[in-house]
């Protein structure tokens, strides 16, 4: 459990949250001035009771003090009684559900704004925010979903919950100063106690609810691994293993909920039991003060000042509740507006953007390191020409894919100078660069949507022609065509070598003049691997390719090959050049020819 991010700056407050999240209420002026007014109603309507009460009682006992008593004049005082209470009823309903309604919709606007905000901010940032500890799938999730629930329900809750239960304590608080100063002094005292005990509640029990909210992103992404892993899971006979991990998160977290309630149920009991304090406190002195015939002080006035209280105290019985869903937004705003001002995390892009793209790139003396502390590239140097083949050579985590990632700007190299065309990668507009370079990666990922859709991806503007012709280049049309739905079909729905060439014609309709290709053919029978040569074959004339593959035939056809070590560049050349040579790539290309059985293959060939 315990880290929640690392984009957080610092612990918010509360001053930071209402300054954070100004600006996605401040839009919303007119409902915030429907909410005002309809809570000023409301308070008003709150304190009509106890002054109702306070004429009742008083009229009433005046009444039966007479010696000629009348029930025509009692029946005034019912009938106005009545009158009185059930308008103020059918305001109150009329003011509440209004209320109700526009805070509502104030929380789904929010709601709204804010998710649409954090997922633009999202996609504006670098690789490296992705692949940071703590920003895992899942817990990205959990911020966010939680961030946006909590933060909107907050806003909610000011406007139909703290908002008018605060505006009628206080107009409460005013209304009994003005009928008895002493009564007044005695409820603002009592006051800040309930206050005193809220915070202290909140301060203990913020640890647990910290830890809480830790666990809950622990839980979204272990069951989200769950998911993932499923067949992994299931073949290797897992399944309890698997259970009893996550048994032991909820233990955790079981032991962590039930300790945040108790305290809670605790303090609640102890803040009923003042409040109860409150109430005798003040109907001792006002009857105190009725008895002494204090001036004003009527029989009606205790009703008057006990009901009055009662509105008083009514924030203060929610206060702990309030309490405690401002701290969870706080806890919640710290992670979710710490993805929104992670300002730092945002692609840098410089101007430089010309007509046209060549495609020559020249590393010299790279250094690379991700941000868990892996350094995966040490002084690299080589030179991509424009409009040939270079093959990356090397064993897995020799670093191949790291150059792709560096050369795509998807991450900046610690030292050292990657340029295009002669100017620095970092001066390039970085969409401008990405629009042309076309990635073909092992394992694409293919968009919910149909098999159109995601080839169209790689070209919005494109025509179904053209979807058509990227088809065909990428040998996938006539299987396409053989599906009941055709283009229409849902991409997922097809098998991994199939999505690859779905990933593939969507690189052939965008078209671009650079390609990498990170070991395209890895999940493709041998058949399709063929067709897929070939079609890489046709376009890659005039073009810069960038391969990393393991199959030597398609390393042997560059012209170029560059061969890491543990990061190192080792051996660069002509195939012909680096074999001769020996070292790695001798020994990988032996090994390959080996695993590949050619002496058999060849004899087979030669002897049908
Ligand atoms: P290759 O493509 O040659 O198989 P990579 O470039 O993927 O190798 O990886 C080089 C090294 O960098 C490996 O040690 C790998 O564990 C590490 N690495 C790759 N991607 C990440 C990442 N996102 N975060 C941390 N380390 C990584």
């Amino acid at each position: 459990m315990g880290k929640e991010n690392n984009t957080s700056a610092g612990k918010m407050n509360i001053l930071d949250l209402l300054r954070n999240i100004l600006p996605f209420v401040l839009p919303y002026k007119w409902l915030i001035g429907v909410t005002l007014g309809l809570t000023l109603i409301g308070s008003v309507m709150a304190q009509v009771n106890a002054v109702v009460l306070d004429k009742a009682v008083d009229a009433i006992n005046e009444l039966i003090q007479q010696p000629s008593f009348s029930w025509s004049s009692a029946t005034t005082i019912l009938v106005t009684i009545s009158v009185i209470l059930l308008g103020k009823e059918l305001i109150g309903a009329l003011v509440t559900f209004f209320q109700r309604y526009y805070g509502e919709r104030m929380r789904i606007l929010v709601s709204r704004d804010l998710s649409v905000s954090v997922v633009k901010r999202m996609l504006s940032f670098r690789m490296a925010f992705f692949s940071a500890e703590g920003n895992e799938t899942g817990k990205l999730q959990s911020r966010i979903d939680r961030g946006i629930m909590s933060l909107s329900n907050t806003v909610n809750n000011f406007f139909i919950e703290i908002l008018p239960l605060f505006t009628s304590a206080i107009l409460a608080l005013v209304l009994m100063f003005m009928a008895n100063v002493y009564v007044g002094l005695v409820a603002m005292c009592i006051v800040p106690v309930y206050f005193y005990v809220t915070y202290i509640q909140a301060k203990r029990m913020k640890g647990g609810r910290r830890g809480i909210f830790g666990g809950h992103q622990a839980v979204s992404q272990s069951i989200l691994n769950i998911i993932e892993s499923i067949t992994v899971i299931k073949s290797f006979n897992r399944e309890q293993i698997e259970a009893d991990r996550q048994a032991e998160i909820q233990r955790t977290m079981t032991d962590l909920q039930l300790s945040t309630r108790k305290q809670s149920y605790f303090f609640n009991g102890l803040k009923s039991f003042l409040e109860q304090i409150g109430t005798v406190l003040i109907i001792i002195l006002t009857a105190y003060l009725v008895l002494i015939e204090y001036p004003g002080m009527t029989i009606g006035k205790i009703m008057y000042h006990v009901m009055l209280f009662a509105n008083v105290s009514a924030p203060i019985r929610q206060l702990h509740r309030i309490y405690d869903d401002m701290n969870d937004a706080l806890i919640y705003a710290e992670g979710f507006f710490g993805i929104l001002h992670a300002d730092d995390e945002v692609e840098d892009t410089g101007h430089y953007h010309p007509q046209q793209v060549k495609g020559d790139f020249e590393l010299s003396g790279v250094d690379f390191t991700y941000s868990n502390g892996t350094q995966a590239l040490f002084n690299v140097s080589m030179h991509i020409e424009r409009g040939k083949i270079t093959a990356l050579v090397g064993l897995s985590g020799a670093g191949k894919s790291t150059i792709v990632n560096l050369l795509d700007k998807f991450y900046h190299p610690d030292c050292g100078s990657i340029k295009l065309d002669g100017v620095e990668l970092s001066e390039w507009d970085t969409q401008w660069l990405r629009e042309n370079v076309g990635l073909v990666l092992q394992k694409n990922h293919i968009f919910d949507g149909s098999i159109e859709e995601n080839i169209k991806y790689g070209n919005p503007s494109a025509t179904h022609e053209d979807v058509v012709k990227a088809a065909r280049q990428a040998y996938i049309y006539d299987q396409i065509m053989q599906l009941p739905n055709g283009f229409q079909t849902q991409a997922l729905q097809l098998s991994g070598g199939q999505q690859q060439r779905i990933a593939i014609a969507r690189m052939f309709i965008k078209n671009p003049p650079i390609i990498f290709l990170d070991e395209p053919t890895a999940s493709l029978d041998a058949i399709a691997t063929e067709q897929i040569k070939a079609s890489i074959d046709a376009i890659k004339e005039g073009r810069t390719v960038i391969i990393i593959s393991h199959n030597i035939g398609q390393i042997i056809d560059a012209d170029r090959i560059y061969v890491l070590k543990e990061g190192r560049m080792v051996q660069h050349g002509s195939p012909s050049e680096v074999y001769q040579q020996g070292g790695v790539y001798k020994d990988i290309f032996d090994a390959s020819a080996r695993s590949m059985n050619v002496d058999k293959i060849a004899n087979t060939i030669t002897n049908k």
